[in-house]
């Protein structure tokens, strides 16, 4: 009976000590699915013996956030801090981590914390974590009561250390966050389809994701062709490396590209044809989705249509793991290879705008929100 109690008074203790020490955070919310963001105080888990405190020093804005803020995808509960883009700098270790050091710069992208236990986790794809990868926001954080986890929209944040990301001292920073998920996401399929010198492919969609996709491609040495609805971006296209801009608006400019690709990369974030684009593999040909358009504006695909033009493979790719994210990273800052953003303040007014002009194609190509000025 003894026992009972000191161990029951140990649990007390444990839980009270935790709740003491949670982390008191400051961010950017929605409370409801109409655009509006507005400060929002809340507060984090404390920080364990594995993990490290981050002040957020940039945060990207991806049109995933703007899928999940606007419960495009599903039942969001709200308030909302969205952002799993994000660059700082670490503040604070838990007394296991010799990953980082107070001071160093670190990057998290969409995944805090997994089970490291699974087959996924000990092969590095964490993304596929049999127990459930927990989301850096919006996401159930079952190794800590299942609270609901918030992003980065923020001045911090708690991450277990094993799945942030190192970034080099020499990194430019204000254009470090969207590779932690842009950049891991086109990189990724990129690396899974072993595209080559020379190969003729094409990137879907010249958005965030898009432009990243274009970059890495080029710097493999592939002959790159963009597919976008925006005759703004046509310039862009030449200047980033592409050999060639289709306007998929424009009937006449889609003519004679069947059997023409052997790696495209759809990251469409609405409805579409699928078929356009697998029509237009080769033989063997690989077409990697990334795109995740809401709910209610799924593309649809009539397998029957996939015989006529058989033997060409379609797969989807969600994000990279944790190690693939790393080597991105070193890759990207060593061949200077960073996203093309406007940064804008943290203010509410300045976020709801930014989130319109991802909606209307008229940002180039990345919003990345300047954490520091948050008041
Ligand atoms: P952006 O809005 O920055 O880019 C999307 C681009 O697609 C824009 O350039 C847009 O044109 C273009 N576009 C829209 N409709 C078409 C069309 N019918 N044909 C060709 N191009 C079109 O979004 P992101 O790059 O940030 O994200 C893209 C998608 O990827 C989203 O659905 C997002 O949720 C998803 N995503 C998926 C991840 C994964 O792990 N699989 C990770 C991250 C994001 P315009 O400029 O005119 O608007
Ligand atoms: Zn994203």
């Amino acid at each position: 009976m003894n026992k009972l109690f000191t161990v029951v008074l140990i649990l007390i203790e444990m839980t009270s000590f935790a709740q003491n020490n949670r982390i008191p955070s400051k961010g950017l919310a929605m409370f409801s699915k109409e655009v509006a963001f507005k400060p929002y105080e809340f507060s984090r888990h404390a920080i364990g013996d594995n993990d490290i405190l981050i002040e957020i020093l940039y945060s990207g804005i991806c049109h995933s956030d703007i899928h999940t803020a606007k419960s495009e995808w599903g039942n969001t509960e709200y308030p909302i801090v969205p952002g799993h883009e994000i660059a700082g700098r670490v503040t604070k270790i838990g007394k296991n981590v010799t990953k980082f050091k107070v001071g160093d710069y670190a990057g998290i992208g969409c995944i805090v914390n997994s089970c490291g236990e699974c087959d996924p986790c000990k092969n590095g794809e964490e993304q596929f974590c049999e127990k459930r990868m927990v989301g850096t926001y919006a996401s159930k954080d079952q190794y800590h009561n299942n609270e609901i986890t918030q992003g980065g929209y923020a001045n911090n944040y708690v991450i277990s250390a094993n799945h942030a990301i190192k970034i080099q001292k020499n990194a430019d920073m204000k254009k470090v966050a969207p590779l932690l998920c842009a950049g891991i996401t086109t990189y990724s399929p990129i690396r899974f389809s072993k595209v080559k010198k020379g190969d003729n492919v094409a990137v879907a969609g010249f958005g965030g994701l898009g432009h990243m996709a274009v970059q890495y491609l080029v710097k493999i040495g592939a002959n790159v062709t963009i597919f976008d609805i925006n005759e703004d971006k046509r310039a862009d296209a030449q200047r980033l490396g592409a050999v060639k801009y289709i306007n998929v608006n424009n009937a006449d400019e889609l003519k004679g590209l069947n059997n023409q690709f052997s790696f495209i990369i759809s990251t469409i974030p609405t409805k579409y044809d699928p078929m356009l684009y697998v029509r237009m593999l080769k033989k063997d040909g690989e077409l990697a989705i990334v795109g995740v358009p809401a709910s209610e504006n799924r593309p649809i695909l009539n397998v029957v249509s996939l015989i006529g033009v058989s033997h060409r493979k379609i797969y989807g790719s969600m994000i990279g793991g944790i190690p693939e994210t790393q080597e991105m990273i070193d890759y990207s800052v060593a061949n200077n290879i960073y996203p093309e953003v406007e940064i804008i303040p943290a203010n509410g007014k300045a976020v709801d705008e930014a989130y319109q002009k991802v909606i209307d194609g008229k940002v180039k190509f990345r919003y990345v929100i300047d954490m520091k000025t948050l008041n």
